[in-house]
């Protein structure tokens, strides 16, 4: 639902007031007091957001001519990593620690995806603020990640933290979009990103409407994402004589069978933990579903029910299970033909740890007929995903004590992640990646990532600084408590 605004008004305001703020000499640009006071991090954004970074194309590299000056004043060494397409690169900056431990890395893609603009409010490019909530593509995925990350390392420059580890910062292309993504970065130029560990895009820090912070996933594994083909055949020949084996109308009963499929709950031990912590921070008789399903131990007929109530909400639904959608329907060429064959393809979303062969052969099973076969888009050989990362590390063990300090009663948990992230290209090296949009929002805020009126709010921009910050001093800190 769009939150209510006044028709002009208060944008127009603001416009005026940014109008005026350009024309104003330095020294007396402190009159306007909403302006100047502006939380450095949200200005940050709003300046991200003006930059369309819709991958295609991307235009990653004029992220990395906003930042490289900044960094540099501050003392960061930088590079920045240009790729076979013009235009696409990817931008680091180290601020160095006396090296007696690892690097800590912080990722964050520069691209997003495309906008409906006549489906927006405001321009999504645009930098808008309004009651005190920037909007714009990339509010939440992931420029406002990029803003209170390079914010959180900006702050330990400027506040001369003295740092037992490099502290590396990155901003990555390709994230949404196309292949020079951070596995070919890491293939290129791995010595630039190796490290002890790292924090990425992935879990939530979710608000109740009361606006108070009622938990925190910090996701340590993603889903894997598969590719499988659905070929229905029958006999091709003339559209005036049907016969009984039309691939199209084979298909379309295949997909049907699979409409009404529902594949088994199947729980990571770090999803147990993460309904648990549901449970304990939601109402009946959703606190009950959910801990249905966390015990492991309910009969049949009871976690069937938890789960019908709990799978309204799609992203539960997610992470309790494999997942299939269809994606993409092919069949036929011309409309007095009966094609020969039908196909579709099914996006299909796993557990980390799965037999994909195992799934295609339940599909199969499901399908139940002779004329219609499923295969992956490619040969799988071994289970798919990668494990999730440990989490007796001083960083995830500091994320979790600075999340709970931050937001005294929310509960904090592990989380697998319901999408893919690129977090792969370290986790693949056995390095420890977590995952966090860093700040709160609410769940309808988090319907409008990849949507429309993305948006966070400046105060949750503010106190995610914060925490991020915090967190970092304790990791490379050379005083850090981090054990
Ligand atoms: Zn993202």
């Amino acid at each position: 639902m769009t939150p209510e605004r006044p028709p002009f008004g208060h944008r127009r305001v603001v416009l005026v007031a940014l109008f005026v703020l350009l024309l104003l000499p330095m020294r007396s640009a402190g009159r306007l007091h909403a302006q100047t006071t502006l939380h450095p991090t949200a200005r940050l954004l709003q300046e991200l957001i003006r930059i369309d970074n819709s991958n295609p194309p991307g235009h990653e590299e004029k992220i990395a001519e906003l930042l490289a000056p900044r960094f540099k004043a501050l003392g960061f060494e930088i590079d920045v990593i240009p790729t076979p397409v013009a235009g696409k690169t990817h931008f680091i900056a180290r601020l160095r620690g006396d090296g007696s431990r690892r690097p800590v890395l912080l990722a964050a893609h520069g691209d997003t995806v495309g906008v409906e603009r006549e489906k927006w409010s405001v321009d999504p490019f645009g930098g808008v603020i309004e009651e005190d909530r920037v909007i714009g593509r990339g509010a939440i995925d992931f420029k406002g990640g990029i803003a209170v990350f390079a914010r959180a390392v900006m702050m330990l420059a400027e506040t001369k933290v003295p740092l037992s580890r490099d502290v590396i910062f990155l901003v990555e292309a390709d994230e949404e979009a196309a292949s020079y993504n951070t596995s070919w970065l890491a293939r290129d130029h791995w010595s630039k990103i190796d490290c002890e560990f790292a924090l990425n895009e992935g879990g939530w820090i979710i608000k109740g409407d009361d606006g108070a912070v009622k938990y925190v996933s910090i996701s340590t594994a993603d889903k894997a994402s598969v590719g499988a083909i659905v070929t229905a055949k029958g006999t091709s020949t003339h559209s005036s004589m049907p016969r009984a084996d039309n691939a199209i109308f084979a298909l379309a009963k295949a997909l049907a069978k699979l409409a009404a499929y529902e594949t088994p709950i199947n729980l990571m031990p770090i999803s147990r933990q993460f309904f648990a912590t549901l449970a304990k921070t939601s109402a009946p008789p959703l606190s009950e579903a959910f801990r249905t399903i966390a015990s492991g131990t309910a009969g049949r007929t009871a976690l069937d029910r938890a789960d019908r109530l709990v799978s309204r909400d799609p992203l539960l639904h997610a992470i309790m299970r494999n997942t299939l959608a269809p994606v993409l329907v092919n069949g036929g060429f011309r409309s007095n033909v009966i094609p020969g064959s039908a196909e579709a393809t099914i996006n299909l979303r796993l557990i980390p740890g799965t037999d994909a062969n195992a799934v295609i052969a339940d599909l199969q099973r499901t399908i139940d007929d002779p004329a219609v076969t499923v295969r992956t888009v490619n040969p799988i050989t071994a289970p798919v995903g990668l494990p999730p990362s440990r989490e007796d590390t001083d960083l995830f063990r500091s994320l979790v004590r600075q999340a709970k300090r931050t937001f005294p009663n929310a509960e904090v948990t592990p989380y697998l992640f319901q999408a893919g992230t690129d977090a792969g290209a370290w986790r693949s090296r056995g390095i420890p990646v977590y995952g966090i949009y860093p700040y709160p929002i609410t769940a309808d805020e988090l319907t409008r990532m990849h949507g429309n009126d993305e948006q966070v709010s400046v105060a949750s921009l503010a106190q995610g600084t914060e925490m991020i910050y915090n967190t970092l001093v304790e990791v490379a800190g050379i005083k850090g408590s981090g054990n």
